[in-house]
This record gives C-alpha cells, structure tokens and sequence, in this order.
C-alpha cells in the first residue's frame, strides 16, 4: 500500500485515509500519492479463499439459499455446469450492500466435486468506492460471512 503526503502541514498519511490524520485537510492523492513496492499478484489473491467441506454439492447450494447474510443480500446468479461421471460445477453470484462502501460488493462462490471431494472457491470484489478504490475491508467481511455458512462443515 502507498502513502499520501499532506498538502497543508506535509504529514505522510498512510493509504486509504480520506482526510489528513493530522489536520484533517482533504488529500490529494492524484497530486501526493507515494506508492510503496508491494506484490500486486499477492494483493489479489487476498480476495480468495478456497477449501474443503464434507457436504454434497447439492447440500452446499441448498445452504447458501438458505443463509442468511442479511436481508441485503441476494442471489444474482446461478450457473450448474455439468460434466461426465457425474461430475459438475456450480457458480453462484451473491451481491450484498455495504453502507461503509455506499455500493454492492460481489461475491463469487464456485462450489466443484471434480476430485470426488467438494471444494468450495470464494471470490469477492466490487467494495471499492472512488477514484483509488477503497474498500474499507468490505470485501474481507463479505468473503468471511460466505465462508461462515459453511464452518461447521469445513474439512483440513
Ligand atoms: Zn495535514
């Protein structure tokens, strides 16, 4: 993550702050963002979550129907793909509304039995909000309530 230096009093603001932490004057982060060296792969890859669970994939559709995330969120979208030896693959697109963020955050959850286990793969994103994308860890707080719905069930 970058910092932003204070136009006013010259105060390095670390990333993700609206207003100077010390005079409270609005940054500029077009004119005094610093970015710092950060591994961008690593960063996506914080939006991921993959694991294990001992339900059926059917089972693991009929939880996410019946979760409650909060009357916020909804299902937008449901694809089964369907291989040979009753293999098959289910996408589902959950959107949630977050206040922090004043928009919808996206959830992918994509649920396969293809090695005989069921696997469950959670991606999120679309929390972020201006011209930088901030987020305000709307998309970790979406990922880990999804991920919730199954922790009873989670296999090593
Ligand atoms: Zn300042």
């Amino acid at each position: 993550m970058g910092r932003v230096i204070c136009d006013k009093c010259g105060e390095v603001n670390d990333y993700g702050y609206v207003k100077c932490q010390k005079c409270g004057e609005k940054l500029n982060y077009k004119k005094n963002y610093i970015e710092d060296d950060f591994d961008d792969s690593e960063n996506e890859e914080n939006n991921f979550d993959e694991f294990y669970v001992s339900i059926t994939l059917e089972e693991a559709e009929k939880l996410i129907e019946e979760s409650n995330i909060g009357a916020s969120c909804a299902i937008k979208g449901k694809n089964l793909i369907k291989f040979p030896d009753e293999k098959s693959c289910l996408i589902i697109i959950l959107e949630k509304y977050f206040s922090r963020v004043n928009g919808y955050v996206v959830g992918t959850v994509i649920i396969d039995n293809s090695n005989n286990e069921t696997r469950i793969q959670v991606i999120t994103a679309g929390g972020g909000t201006g011209l930088f994308g901030f987020e305000y860890g709307s998309e970790d707080t979406f990922r880990n309530q999804i991920e919730k719905i199954f922790s009873e069930y989670i296999v090593d």
